[in-house]
């Protein structure tokens, strides 16, 4: 296990739209027992086990690299709320998840915005078992920004390789998730409308997706069904670096760090460490220290605030093309792309298969 340190501030250019590094927590501790895996608003005690060897190989081994860039060219075209391309970008996700036997729910809903005034948003909601007791839900967002000169913005970290990870994921992993089309304990896939700002970010004009979805659910009584919520934003540039944002799932990320740790000592890495592109060096994506109160926003914080446990995978600092237009396909870094999304591919079968020990 990773110990969490203090981060150096000089490490951190300042980002826009944050108010970053309010307070960095020395932490000396990682989970020694069962009870420090609290999952869910109630707390509920989880355990599993970790991958045997066997199993980290034999799932380490499973990949589709050329779905993964099939699936990204497929999302990365401009997608504003309201455009027909938005609509074909939602079409091509829920295909894609219904082909693969998925069950997808379309929750629609109406919402004002400035400069585009009245627009219909739809969340996407995907899951192997509608009728499950508990899920692991990974989420990302689909729309893109509108950018108010006409520029052409097509979002490739925001969001689009995000979206097409999980796409992949549900690909790369449909024989050994099928269990999970049955299971009191599953899998949910979320991909959030209106995250971007139409004028100027705040709380009525951002987030719109996120926002309707978790109060929907508190009034339906659903958020108690989900374990953790793990938020992908801002992937597939190279070298990024992952911080610990909150405290009740940091043994959760101190897994994904762990899984980091063993696939490199395992050389199952592509190109792994430095890109060559980036002129920092982090020397590893998941950073074995913990960042509070950094004042993030994005789709996870109407669930923060109805506390739903959640996991924010979005890189400090944000890259470097961050709602430009360069955010385009020329900053993809493939390399690191495979790497994250097999991080995440053992996260999620470590969580949904890996049993509990013994409470
Ligand atoms: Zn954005």
């Amino acid at each position: 296990m990773l110990q969490l340190q203090r981060v150096p501030q000089y490490l951190w250019p300042i980002c826009v739209h944050t108010a970053l590094i309010a307070t960095l927590v020395t932490r000396s501790t990682t989970a020694t027992s069962s009870s420090d895996y609290l999952v869910g608003r109630n707390k509920t005690v989880y355990n599993p086990s970790q991958l045997s060897d066997g199993q980290f190989l034999e799932y380490s081994n499973l990949s589709d690299k050329q779905h993964l860039r099939e699936a990204i060219k497929n999302i990365l075209i401009p997608r504003v709320v309201g455009t027909p391309n938005h609509g074909i970008v939602r079409q091509y996700i829920v295909q894609s998840l219904r082909d693969l036997d998925w069950h997808v729910e379309l929750n629609g809903f109406h919402d004002n915005a400035p400069i585009l005034g009245a627009l219909h948003f739809t969340n996407i909601i995907a899951t192997l078992n509608p009728n499950a007791e508990r899920y692991l839900v990974l989420a990302c967002h689909y729309d893109s920004k509108y950018m108010p000169g006409g520029e052409e913005f097509v979002g490739a970290t925001d969001s689009a390789v995000p979206c097409a990870m999980l796409l992949n994921l549900a690909k790369v992993l449909q024989e050994q998730l099928k269990p999970l089309q049955s299971s009191k304990l599953s899998l949910m896939l979320l991909f959030f409308d209106g995250e971007e700002a139409f004028e100027e970010w705040g709380p009525k004009d951002s987030i719109y997706g996120a926002r309707h979805l978790a109060k929907l659910w508190q009034k339906e009584g659903k958020l108690d069904r989900i374990d953790m919520l793990v938020l992908l934003d801002l992937l597939g540039a190279p070298d990024p670096a992952f911080y610990s944002f909150f405290s009740n799932t940091e043994q959760w990320y101190m897994r994904m760090a762990d899984l980091e740790t063993r696939l490199s000592e395992q050389h199952l890495f592509e190109r792994y460490v430095n890109s060559g592109v980036a002129r920092r060096d982090p020397s590893r994506y998941f950073q074995p220290q913990a960042l509070r109160n950094s004042q993030v926003e994005d789709d996870h914080i109407p669930f923060l605030r109805r506390n739903v446990p959640i996991l924010h995978l979005i890189p400090m600092p944000f890259p470097s093309v961050w709602h430009t237009t360069d955010d385009n396909e020329g900053v993809i870094d493939y390399a690191t792309t495979n790497n994250l999304a097999l991080i995440i591919r053992l996260f999620t079968l470590e969580y949904l298969l890996g049993g509990t020990k013994a409470a």
